[in-house]
């Protein structure tokens, strides 16, 4: 069984997944992860992502894996551990422009329903309800007010990346928020979107639990309905 989990930026949306993933026994994926991972990678090597022959020869041999160690995912990139560098600026900044490219997308979308085999997964990230998995069994999405969401960044750089996080003032992640989630939903490939029969929930003033509490509540009702 699939559940899919999409919104935009600092929703909650990963710790959701985690939490509702422990909650029912399910694996849970980050695909915004993969994203960073692959645009780490450009970064790193350098690619010439504007030209379409380069992304392609790099995709063909693009190599990702996510090997689990005492419970936390690693994710690596050609045998290198790529984890810790997945959240800088530098890899946050360019994310977006990398996600919108059309092969990066097919890529992506391959290995991420190859994961999808056999087993009970949340999927979460921008367009799992809406194009990776259009028939999963329950889609969520979350949104909430641009203010509270760009407040929770904030803190949560000013905490584990103080250094880099100098220069940071909550107006800049209030803009970069803004910038990230419109290039998200106008870009013409799989745009973050609202599944059409997906369950919406506000985060902007429940906390975590209360958001999973929601969304237990939800598949337990629809599972009776689809009896
Ligand atoms: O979720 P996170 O902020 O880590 O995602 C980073 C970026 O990856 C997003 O801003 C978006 O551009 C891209 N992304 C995507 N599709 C997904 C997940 C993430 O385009 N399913």
């Amino acid at each position: 069984m699939i559940i899919t989990i999409d919104g935009p930026i600092a929703t909650g949306k990963s710790t959701i997944a985690k939490t509702l993933a422990e909650e029912i026994g399910f694996i849970y994926f980050d695909t915004g992860a993969m994203f960073r991972s692959l645009t780490y990678a450009i970064l790193k090597e350098n690619v010439d992502y504007k030209d379409a022959e380069t992304i392609k020869n790099f995709l063909e041999k693009f190599d990702f894996d996510i090997i689990i160690d005492h419970g936390e995912k690693h994710y690596y990139i050609n045998k290198e551990d790529v984890t810790k560098k997945l959240r800088t600026q530098k890899v946050t900044t360019l994310v977006s422009e990398i996600s919108a490219l059309g092969p990066v997308r097919e890529k992506l979308m391959e290995i991420q329903r190859e994961f999808a085999i056999g087993v009970n997964a949340v999927f979460e990230g921008r367009d799992m309800g809406s194009t990776v998995f259009p028939d999963a069994e329950y889609k969520i999405f979350l949104t909430g007010r641009p203010e509270v969401r760009a407040r929770r960044r904030f803190e949560e750089m000013m905490e584990k990346y103080p250094e880099e996080s100098q220069n940071l003032t909550f107006e800049k992640m209030l803009e970069e928020i803004n910038r990230r989630d419109t290039f998200d939903s106008t870009r013409k490939i799989s745009p973050l979107r609202q599944a059409e029969d997906a369950f919406v929930i506000d985060t902007s003033d429940i906390t975590i639990e209360e958001v999973v509490f929601k969304i237990l509540e939800y598949k337990d009702t629809t599972s009776t309905v689809r009896e």
